[in-house]
């Protein structure tokens, strides 16, 4: 037995003891009877032992919890199915998720890209980013705003302040020097 497949069997042991007293103890319904057996966290199938070894069929494999991407460990088990359709989407969905979380909590080290408006109406994309003593830069994005709105906000006349659209402006400030 290879090092992946007795990881798997002990990670199969180990929730399937865990669904087991979830069956006992609750009245959890499920899609199919079994006795041991695991949920796919994706699709919420049930997969048993007999499913740990790969085969022509759906079978359960190997996933990084929360994404390798930001330092998981291979110790949950999916669907081959699930992992190879929504692995890398959740991974970028997940990915985007705690940026934005750790951004709001204006963790160091942290960014998020935003849009800016001034009073013209003229909107550029914006990093916004935290260093790691904290402190907050604003770097304006031509390559990915309107190269006209951009030129716009730059000449704008009222240089200073300039209000941030959505929910990370809120949590921000409302204002921001623009230097
Ligand atoms: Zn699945």
């Amino acid at each position: 037995m290879n090092r992946t497949t007795r990881k798997k069997k002990k990670i199969f042991e180990l929730y399937s003891q865990n669904l087991k007293w979830i069956k006992e103890k609750t009245n959890a319904k499920f899609k199919k009877e079994f006795e041991y057996g695991v949920l796919c966290p994706l699709c919420l199938d049930v997969f048993l032992e007999s499913d740990l070894v790969e085969s022509k069929n759906n079978f359960l494999t190997l996933e990084h919890n929360p994404p390798k991407s930001l330092g998981g460990k291979d110790n949950i088990l999916t669907c081959k199915e699930c992992n190879n359709k929504s692995g890398h989407k959740t991974d970028v969905e997940l990915l985007t998720y705690i940026l934005e979380l750790e951004f709001k909590n204006f963790r160091p080290n942290s960014k998020h890209r935003t849009k800016l408006v001034n009073k013209e109406g003229a909107k550029v994309t914006a990093d916004l980013s935290f260093d790691d003593k904290g402190k907050m830069t604003l770097n304006l994005q031509d390559k990915y705003s309107n190269p006209k709105d951009f030129k716009k906000f730059i000449d704008s006349e009222e240089r200073g302040v300039f209000p941030i659209e959505g929910e990370i402006g809120e949590i921000a400030t409302t204002k921001l020097n623009f230097i």
